[in-house]
């Protein structure tokens, strides 16, 4: 398939605009009408990962880091950078990056940490506000289930699991088409009384553009009256950190074994046990210290992240357990995530996980 066809899917679940400001996800190298057969599945696309990918066939990266995320000025193969970049150009091969955006939704790399933990209840920690719209038009009264049908398809009106929402009030539209009009009702220069749906529905502002193409093609008039409102709303499926519960409380040491355990890390970095059980469990994989104060609010017992600084496990102050259990660690199963969203799609395409650990950080035991 064209790699397109990988990329679109991947961001129709992780939207690129829902990445951070800092942030390069998306396709860094490559074309997207390049055709792929198989795709190369890691956390970091390193120099060693692009070998792999040579060595095994692969057209295509996947990586949740961006290799780039500043302005490359030169191409000299200085740095490990410019040395992958050269070398996927060399051999034909694209690089995509799905990084914050898949941090930022529901079903990416903290769900995934969540089902690697069995936390139920699970929401986002630290939803976002202000990428939520709402679309206010007027549709004659028995053409009203054909564009709600158009709105729907096109992605409007999803409020959590619910899907399908609108509001709809019955009043009558007025207007006057001029001599160079063909109205869908009435006459030209003669006001027409018509009656109307008026049909309220919220949708993700970056699928604007497609909601408004949806409207326009299955709304019978030849101008078609709506409204655009911004909303302050929370998106409650997007945002920073998730908080989910254990089945049964657990003891701390015995959570800490099953964090150990279950992420695969070999040390956790913690502050001091309050001896207090632990039910509600705060996460977000790799640097998720900026959460730290919405984990207390949530009543989290203990938070599960990385990249902790020294002062900054001071912050828990007897109020939670923060556990670094590293940001490789925290974000491996982000691969497998990748792996399982990908096959379940595309049953007949090749993918494979790498089979380089290339985390960074080593441990002298
Ligand atoms: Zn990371």
């Amino acid at each position: 398939m064209k790699l397109a066809e990988l990329t679109n899917y991947l961001e129709s679940l992780a939207p690129l605009a829902y990445q951070e400001d800092y942030d390069n996800a998306g396709l860094i190298v490559g074309r997207s009408d390049k055709e792929v057969h198989q795709a190369l599945i890691s956390l970091d696309c390193t120099e060693a990962v692009v070998d792999e990918a040579i060595a095994t066939g692969c057209q295509v990266i996947i990586s949740h880091h961006p290799i780039v995320f500043k302005g490359l000025k030169k191409f000299n193969g200085r740095t490990y950078v410019e040395r992958v970049v050269e070398k996927a150009i060399k051999h034909d091969l694209a690089i995509y990056a799905i990084h914050t955006n898949l941090d930022n939704v529901t079903g990416g790399v903290n769900s995934k940490i969540c089902e690697m933990l069995g936390l139920k209840n699970t929401r986002i920690l630290a939803p976002k506000n202000g990428l939520l719209k709402k679309l206010v038009t007027y549709v004659p009264v028995n053409d009203a289930g054909k564009v709600k049908n158009a709105l729907f398809a096109a992605g409007a009106g999803d409020i959590g699991n619910y899907s399908e929402c609108s509001f709809g009030t019955e009043g009558t539209g007025t207007f006057k088409g001029n001599d160079s009009t063909n109205p869908y009702v009435g006459e030209p220069c003669i006001r027409h009384h018509e009656p109307e749906l008026r049909i309220e529905t919220v949708y993700p502002a970056n699928i604007e553009s497609k909601i408004l193409m949806a409207l326009v093609l299955a709304h019978p008039y030849e101008e078609v009256a709506y409204d655009l409102y911004t909303l302050t709303n929370q998106h409650n499926q997007t945002g920073s950190g998730m908080i989910g519960e254990v089945d049964m409380a657990l003891s701390e040491d015995d959570f800490l074994h099953l964090l150990k355990k279950n992420m695969q890390t070999g040390v956790i970095k913690h502050t001091e046990l309050r001896g207090r059980d632990v039910k509600k469990v705060a996460v977000c994989g790799g640097a998720g210290g900026f959460l730290l104060k919405q984990a207390i609010a949530a009543g989290a017992d203990v938070f599960v992240t990385a990249d902790y600084k020294y002062h900054e496990f001071f912050d828990a102050d007897g109020k939670i357990v923060i556990a670094d259990i590293g940001h490789f660690e925290s974000e491996q199963f982000t691969q497998q995530l990748l792996f399982e969203i990908i096959q379940k799609k595309f049953a007949t395409f090749a993918v494979r996980l790498t089979t380089i650990n290339t985390n960074p950080v080593k441990y002298f035991i």
